[in-house]
Order: structure tokens, then C-alpha cells, then sequence
């Protein structure tokens, strides 16, 4: 009887044994002992500003990975380094972040609720959906002031939050609370690669600027006297505002609103003044790279779309090396526009800028000779960018074009960028009416010639730069237009002694638009010529694409450029990127800028996430509602003239530079003339007939 009750007892025993051993095994929880670790190296405040309930909730986000080193938002980085420290993270990795207010615009937006009392974004934005005119724009209530915790955001002057850098902690508290999306918390790399989409507070000339820069921004800045940060603003669009400062026709001035009042904003003088006011200095401002990946790109062509590409692509933290058949970089900047429209010191000190981030260079590298795609794999170069340009000219289809005495406008300009012997005589006819041909002529009057272009249209068709057409005039190169080459006539050496040209009058207009020239039969006319230059287009040379069987495969299209996705800049191989000439034809220098910052950022895509990719609202073309060609109740004032350097008679024996910068006086009036334009608004709080206090009209702003 005692046996059975011993082993009934023990029985239960037993089991309540195995019970609470299995229990326990299901139960127990496990903490992963870095919670602890982390936690204890943390500020301790327990403020929330990272977004956790609290430290120990911080802690528990970083070993669960859902933060990284940086979490603590009042830490800094010693705590940040700690916490690296025990979770074996890369500290160096990380990029610091900051709140960013992309709404300057204000006070004039057009008043369009009625608000009933409520001072919270939140709540206007619950009753009313918005308070001012723009669909974008900030309420300008300060519920994201309250909001911040480190005192990081006040209000502006101009009635909109102002972010002080160094106090944010891009805990993104402001972030959450501002109802229009008007704030953002952004890293260098966000903000570089970065692209138009339809919802930012785009005005016009921010939409039209190929390098997508963002002007009212730095205008802004200039305005402030914030010099530095203007020059920050631009370089993270465009590596090179000392040159974009001389030879930018300036597409943004031709949709400037101020343009519907009296005339454009003086866009370009201001981002020059901001580029020589750092040069002048003697001191380069900081530019700020990415922590190194090791990453290799390799960059065929130092031209601007190039040295663009390799910029953002060492920015974002890559290794890029740039493959240059010349033995200089500059691409036409150098080779193509002459010495007195951008000095070669100027060029070199930006260029110097650019490649003293780290940038490898290889010059006298030819490609398609030298090295080739299969080479560079080989090489360990992961992505590849093509940006050679288009340095192949277009022939006149006319008889003894190859006559000694005849040659190409790039091909001349090329040697006097290199400073040989141009073999120039006295007397020179140049063929064309773009740019080339006007630098041709101009460069030519400082070589001692006489000359005369002959264009096949008028004036009023040339596609030269206005100014450049000027300034040829005023120095003294004489116009024949409506008249096209039709022979070369040559002595018995073979040398050029005369243009044969016919007389041509302007019919129905073309495909261009442009009215077509058409030849006036037995009009056929000469002129006297020892030299001729052609400069009637180019395209880029694509033979360096095929190899000896002539296979190409890359896409070559029908205009004779590459072929690549016109959002990524993605070619037919998925590692190779292109963009500048080689993919647009000959165009201008800040789309070639453009078009390397948008490689740059591809080819970042495609090493970190294995393919490239563009939001879907990206802004592509002019957005219609925010173009208006009526600005009413804003002031008149005058827009500021550049300054030349030389007076016209000296400059035709000389190569000295001849536009100067405006004054800082000069620039606070032209800043002041801006309408600090957003999506809709514009300020039109300039009284007309008002001087220009600089003082003043920023209390208007
Ligand atoms: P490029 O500047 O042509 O650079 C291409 C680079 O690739 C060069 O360095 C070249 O040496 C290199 N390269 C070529 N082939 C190879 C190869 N096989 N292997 C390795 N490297 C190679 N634009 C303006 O905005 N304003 C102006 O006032 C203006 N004036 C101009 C005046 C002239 C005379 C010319 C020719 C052009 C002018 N332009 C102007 C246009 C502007 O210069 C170009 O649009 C711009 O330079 C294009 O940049 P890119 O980098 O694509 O090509």
C-alpha cells in the first residue's frame, strides 16, 4: 500500500518535472545581451528623439537592425562610435542627415482660406487643406518649431522655419509633423542624387535648368551674404560654376517671371560672383565625399559630362578613374572655347578642385585603341561611363575641300588650346553660324586676320550665342550672310585662294523650324581667302564602339549618337552608362553636367541595388501651371550689365579675358530683383520705382 502511494508521488513528481523542464524550455525568453550593452552607452535621456520609446527601445532597434551606430540623436559621435563598437558596425559608414525646409517662399503665396482661428498646420491643413495657393507650400504656422525638441527649427523672418545645422539631429520630429511634406530629413547622397519631380517647389528656371540646380535656393543665399552656402547648393548639382559662370547661355533667364515685369534676373552673373568670390579667396570651400566603398568606375572622356560623372561618382563614396585621350582635361572647354571667353587658369583651378577629391586620372588614353570595355572588366572596373563627346566634323560635301588652307573651326581652336602652330594667314573665311564658328572668327581677329562668315541664313537664325555675335561684330569680323559655299578654288600648289559662294534667300521654313535657304541660280560669287575654317556641325566619333569585325554592342542611333535609356543614361550593356555629346549631339556644357551627375547616380544604383531607377513623377518637360506670362503689382528695377574687363580695341590683339563679375553691391541689387518664385507664388511685395536697398528688400523678402 505504502509502495503504491511512493510510487503514485513519485509519478507526479515526475511529471510535474518534465511539465516545468518543458516549460521552461518554451518560456524562456531569451534577451540578446547587446540590448543591454547598447543601452548602456547611450545619452540616458530617454527623449524619443530618435523615434524609439526611450533608450532601452533604441537599443532593442539597433541590435534588431532597424537603426544603425548613429541612433542616439543627442550622442553625437562618441556614442555613435560606442555603439559601432559593440554591434561591429562601420561608424565611418554613416552620413549625417538634416532636416531640410524646401519652401522659401511665403508671404506672397495668394491667401485663398479662411482660417477661423486655428494657428496648427495640422488642423488648417485638416479643415482647409492648405492655406495658400500652392498645392506644395508650407503652412507657415510653426507646428514643426513645437515640434523639435532641440530647438534646431525657428521661424524665419520671412515667416518660414529655418533649420539650424547645427543643432538638428535629423531626428525627423519636424518631419513628421508638417502636413505638406514641405520637410525632409536628407543625407548628402539623397540630396545628390536627387531628381526633379513634379511635387518639389520647382520655379521655372529650377525646371528649366538642365543641371537641375536649384536657383532660387542659392539665390537665396547670395542674397544672405551666405556665399559659401550658395556655392554648397550649386555643387551639389554642377561641379563647375566658375565655367558655367562665363559660358552658360543661361536657359533659366528665358523663363524667368521677372522677364513678364522687365528683364530676366541676372541668374548667371550671380553664381558667377559666387564662383570668383571663392577662387578670389585663395581658399577652396570643403566639398564632402561619401565614405569610400572602393567601388571602381572607370570614366572615358575629362570633358564636362565626364568630370561630372567622376565628381558625384567619388561624392557617393566611389573610385572613379578618368580615361582622357588629351594630355589635358576640359574636353571643348578647353580645346573648343577660347582663352578670352574662359581663361585655361580658371579652368585649371576648378578642374584641380574636382580631381583633388580623389579622382584617378590616365591621360593620352585612347579608347577603342588604348583600352577597351573588355579591358576595363579585366581591369576590376565594375561600371563604365562613355562621354567622349563629339569631335567629328561635318564635311561641306564641296569640291577641294581638302585643299591645303582648309580646315575645321575645332580643329584650329583645338591647336591654339594646345598652343601650336595654327598655320593661319591673312586673310580667313569661316563657314557656319553656331558657336564654333563665331569662336573661330573671334580667334582668328586675335591672330591678326581679316575675316568674314559666310552663313546660309541671317542673323536672325544664327545659333550662336547672342553675345557671341555681338562681340564678333564689335570686334571687327564681317558678316556675309544668306550665301553658302559652293567651291574651293585653289592656285597650283593646291593652296586655297577663293570661296566660291551662291547667294541664298529664305523659303518655307524646315524641320528646325527655321525658314529654308534656297539657292538664287547664276549667283555664284567669290571671295578671297589664304585660309578657310568649316565649322557646319559635329557628331561624335562612334568608331572606337566597333571592333575589327564591326560589331558594335552598343546601340549607335540614327543621329550617329549613343543610345542609352533617356531617364539612366543605361546603354544596351547594363554596366555601361553614357551622357554629355556622345549621347545628346553637340550641346551645351551645363547639359553635359547635368547628364553626368544623372549617370553618376545610375551607376550608384547599379553597384548598390544592381539596377537603375527613376521615380515615377519625375519632372521631365515644363510643368504647365506654374508658367505664367503675367506677373502682376512687382516693381520695375533694372537689371545689372556685366562688366568687360578690356575695352574693344584692345581686345582684338588680345586673348585677356573680356566679361568681368559683378560687384557684391551689383549682386545684392540683381538677387533683389528675384521673385524667390515657388510652384505658384512669387513676391511681389517691390514697390515700383523703389531703389534697391539690399537691406530693405530683404525685409520685403
Ligand atoms: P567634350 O567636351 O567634347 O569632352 C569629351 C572628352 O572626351 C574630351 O576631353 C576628349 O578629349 C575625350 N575623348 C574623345 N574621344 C576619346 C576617346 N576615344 N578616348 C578617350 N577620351 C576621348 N557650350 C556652352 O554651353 N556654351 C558655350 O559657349 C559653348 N561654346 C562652344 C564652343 C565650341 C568651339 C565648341 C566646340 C563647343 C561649345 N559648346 C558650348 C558646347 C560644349 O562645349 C559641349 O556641349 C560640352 O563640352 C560637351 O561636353 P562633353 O563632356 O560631352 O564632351
Amino acid at each position: 500500500m505504502i509502495t503504491a502511494s511512493v510510487l503514485v508521488l513519485f509519478g507526479i513528481g515526475l511529471t510535474a518535472a518534465v511539465i516545468l523542464a518543458v516549460a521552461s524550455k518554451l518560456l524562456y525568453v531569451y534577451e540578446d545581451p547587446r540590448i543591454a550593452q547598447v543601452e548602456s552607452v547611450l545619452a540616458g535621456a530617454n527623449c524619443g528623439g530618435c523615434g524609439f520609446p526611450g533608450c532601452a527601445g533604441a537599443a532593442q532597434g539597433v541590435v534588431e537592425g532597424k537603426a544603425g551606430a548613429n541612433v542616439c540623436v543627442i550622442g553625437g559621435d562618441s556614442v555613435a562610435a560606442k555603439v559601432a563598437g559593440i554591434m561591429g558596425l562601420d561608424f565611418s559608414a554613416t552620413e549625417k542627415q538634416i532636416a531640410f525646409v524646401d519652401c522659401t517662399g511665403g508671404v506672397r503665396a495668394e491667401e485663398i482660406y479662411q482660417y477661423q482661428g486655428a494657428r496648427d498646420c495640422r488642423a488648417q491643413h485638416l479643415l482647409y487643406s492648405g492655406a495658400k495657393m500652392c498645392p506644395e507650400g508650407c503652412l507657415g504656422y510653426g507646428t514643426c518649431v513645437t515640434a523639435c525638441q532641440f530647438g534646431a527649427i525657428s521661424m524665419g523672418p520671412n515667416g518660414y522655419p529655418v533649420v539650424d545645422p547645427n543643432l538638428c539631429t535629423a531626428c525627423g520630429s519636424c518631419a513628421q509633423v508638417c502636413p505638406r511634406g514641405v520637410i525632409s530629413i536628407w543625407g548628402m547622397t539623397a540630396r545628390i542624387t536627387h531628381v526633379n519631380e513634379v511635387n518639389d517647389c520647382l520655379a521655372p528656371c529650377r525646371q528649366r535648368c538642365p543641371g537641375q540646380i536649384n536657383i532660387p535656393r542659392y539665390i537665396e543665399q547670395v542674397s544672405r551674404g551666405d556665399y559659401a552656402g550658395a556655392l554648397e547648393t550649386i555643387r551639389e548639382r554642377i561641379p563647375m560654376p566658375l565655367s558655367i559662370g562665363r559660358v552658360c547661355p543661361h536657359p533659366c533667364e528665358g523663363v524667368c517671371r521677372r522677364g513678364n515685369v522687365d528683364e530676366p534676373v541676372g541668374i548667371n552673373m550671380i553664381k558667377r560672383f559666387a564662383a570668383d568670390w571663392e577662387m578670389n579667396s585663395g581658399t577652396r570651400l570643403p566639398i564632402t565625399c561619401a565614405p569610400d566603398t572602393g567601388r571602381k568606375v572607370a570614366v572615358v572622356g575629362g570633358g564636362p559630362a565626364g568630370l561630372s560623372c567622376a565628381y558625384f561618382l567619388r561624392r557617393l563614396g566611389h573610385a572613379p578613374t578618368i580615361f582622357e585621350s588629351m594630355p589635358k582635361l576640359g574636353g571643348q572647354l578647353r580645346y573648343g572655347i577660347p582663352e578670352y571667353r574662359l581663361p585655361k587658369a580658371v579652368l585649371d583651378w576648378e578642374i584641380e578642385g574636382i580631381i583633388g577629391l580623389g579622382i584617378d586620372v590616365k591621360f593620352n588614353q585612347f579608347f577603342g585603341k588604348d583600352f577597351s570595355l573588355e579591358s576595363l572588366a579585366e581591369d576590376g572596373y565594375e561600371a563604365v561611363f562613355l562621354g567622349i563627346g563629339a569631335w567629328m566634323n561635318l564635311n561641306l560635301r564641296i569640291d577641294n575641300e581638302d585643299a591645303v588652307g582648309v580646315s575645321t573651326g575645332t580643329e584650329f581652336l583645338t591647336k591654339v588650346g594646345l598652343g601650336v602652330d595654327t598655320g593661319i594667314g591673312k586673310k580667313v573665311v569661316v563657314i557656319g553660324g553656331g558657336n564654333t564658328a563665331i569662336d573661330a572668327a573671334r580667334t582668328s581677329v586675335r591672330l591678326d586676320a581679316d575675316v568674314t562668315l559666310m552663313y546660309r541664313r541671317t542673323r536672325d537664325e544664327m545659333p550662336a550665342n547672342m553675345d557671341e555675335i555681338i562681340g564678333a561684330d564689335e570686334e571687327g569680323v564681317k558678316y556675309l550672310f544668306l550665301a553658302a559655299p559652293t567651291r574651293i578654288v585653289t592656285d597650283d600648289a593646291g593652296h586655297v585662294t577663293h570661296v566660291e559662294y551662291i547667294q541664298m534667300e529664305l523659303g518655307a521654313p524646315d524641320a528646325s523650324g527655321r525658314r529654308r535657304p534656297v539657292p538664287i541660280e547664276g549667283s555664284e560669287t567669290l571671295i578671297e581667302a589664304d585660309t578657310v575654317y568649316t565649322a557646319i556641325g559635329q557628331k561624335p566619333e562612334l568608331s572606337c564602339l566597333y571592333d575589327d569585325s564591326g560589331t558594335c554592342t552598343l546601340e549607335e542611333t540614327r543621329w550617329r549618337t549613343l543610345g542609352a535609356d533617356p531617364d539612366t543614361l543605361q546603354t544596351a550593356l547594363p554596366h555601361v552608362f553614357t551622357g554629355g555629346d556622345m549621347h545628346t549631339g553637340p550641346a551645351l556644357v551645363i547639359t553635359a553636367l547635368g547628364e553626368g551627375r544623372k549617370a553618376a547616380r545610375s551607376i550608384h544604383q547599379y553597384l548598390n541595388e544592381g539596377a537603375p531607377h527613376v521615380p515615377a513623377n519625375m519632372q521631365r518637360d515644363m510643368i504647365d501651371y506654374t508658367m505664367f506670362t503675367h506677373v502682376p503689382d512687382v516693381g520695375l528695377r533694372e537689371r545689372s550689365t556685366m562688366p568687360h574687363l578690356i575695352e574693344c580695341d584692345e581686345r582684338t590683339c588680345s586673348f585677356k579675358e573680356i566679361e568681368g563679375a559683378i560687384n557684391e553691391e551689383q549682386v545684392k541689387h540683381e538677387t533683389c530683383r528675384c521673385l524667390r518664385c515657388g510652384l505658384t507664388c512669387y513676391n511681389r511685395d517691390l514697390a515700383e520705382g523703389q531703389t534697391c536697398d539690399a537691406e530693405e528688400c530683404l525685409k520685403n523678402q
